[in-house]
């Protein structure tokens, strides 16, 4: 059986579903339920009986490990996090806590139950440990896309956690010989996403025909990921990857925000055309407003080390992808 912490927030209910469509193997999630977790997320998972859940808190050494214990699992995945940078700007100190602290416990009971295992299992354990491409910092537009090899230059509180919480998995495989790998992955979106993250944001307000804010002139770039891709490449790292590897994840997809904005608008004029109304269309409720403080200018992800080593590839294009995740959200009226 695997374990999954974070299952219910958006990437995590992402990797359930596909797991438990792919395996038929028990999981259990272990999740506090902050504000980004959603029960609708797994409803036609919670069913299953190879599915359970544990509303636990992965700071909690005693529970996890209890759960450890108690299961016996062969892998254990880590999505739990605040993975707000807005909210992370406004209130750091959760973020300190989940990420850095959590995890650090996650590993403490992670390497207490290993040590109980039998040689045999102890070689086949992973610890997968789900990170962002934030880690690496800001890039000029001229800049060479981050490899792996990068410096961790990470300059909001949140990819200061998260920076903070891979060293601490890397330690756990380098001193402890936990057999760990982590994952660094660029923006992603898809279905299950909170409404406060860029895309889902501009979808509900077009649709409710609210403005639709755009931090500075909408110029920052971002690599997308569709979420199932990620998924994908996960389970490809857990099954293929060298322990104490890092790997970056990536869509080969730079955009900017305006322009993110602005496609995202094109296909809901398309799929849910606006009616009765003073505006033509959606792209006219784009509104500037003041930047984030310290906001990164770009990421880039070069993922040719996955690619070429593990022979992964995203299957979606950004358009694609962007199509399926609008047809879902309006079909899930959220
Ligand atoms: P999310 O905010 O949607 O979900 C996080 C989940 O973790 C929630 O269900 C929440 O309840 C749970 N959680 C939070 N604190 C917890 C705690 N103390 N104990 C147990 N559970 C807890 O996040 P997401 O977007 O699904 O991201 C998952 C992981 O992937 C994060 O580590 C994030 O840094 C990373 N990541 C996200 C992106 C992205 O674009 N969303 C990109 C790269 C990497």
């Amino acid at each position: 059986m695997i374990i999954v912490t974070g299952g219910s927030g958006f990437i995590g209910s992402n990797f359930i579903i596909d797991w438990l469509t792919r395996f038929d193997e028990e999981l259990v999630n272990i999740d506090i339920m902050t504000y980004a977790a959603n029960n609708d997320n797994l409803k036609d998972i919670i069913k299953k009986d190879i599915y359970s859940f544990a509303q636990e808190d992965i700071c909690n050494y005693d529970e996890i490990f209890t759960i450890l214990k108690k299961n016996k699992p062969r892998a254990i995945f880590n999505f739990a996090a605040e993975s707000f940078v807005d909210r992370s700007i406004k209130g750091p100190d959760v973020f300190i806590k989940t990420n850095i602290n959590g995890t650090y416990n996650l590993l403490k009971a992670s390497y207490d139950y290993w040590l109980s295992l039998t040689e045999d299992k102890k070689s086949s354990f992973r610890f997968i440990h789900i990170s962002t491409d934030e880690v690496y910092g800001s890039l000029s537009l001229s800049e060479p896309a981050f490899t792996e090899k990068n410096q961790y230059l990470p300059n909001s509180p949140y990819s200061a956690s998260k920076a903070s919480s891979d060293h601490l998995v890397r330690c756990f495989n380098h001193t402890y010989y936990l057999p760990t790998l982590i994952t660094n992955c660029s923006n992603n979106y898809g279905p299950h996403q909170h409404q406060e993250k860029l895309i889902p944001k501009i979808i509900k307000n077009a649709l409710e025909f609210n403005e639709i804010p755009i931090f500075g002139k909408g110029q920052q770039i971002r690599d997308w990921l569709y979420v199932k891709d990620h998924v994908d490449a996960i389970i490809t790292v857990f099954e293929k990857g060298t322990i104490g590897e890092t790997y970056n994840i990536g869509g080969g997809n730079e955009k900017n925000n305006i322009d993110v904005a602005n496609h995202v608008c094109g296909l809901l004029d398309e799929l849910s055309p606006i009616e009765n109304k003073k505006i033509k269309n959606y792209s006219q409720l784009i509104r500037f407003v003041e930047d984030r403080p310290g906001h990164d200018f770009r990421y880039a992800i070069n993922c040719s080390k996955i690619r070429k080593q593990l022979r992964w590839v995203p299957k979606e294009t950004f358009e694609s992808g962007i199509k399926k995740t609008i047809k879902w959200y309006l079909k899930s009226k959220i």
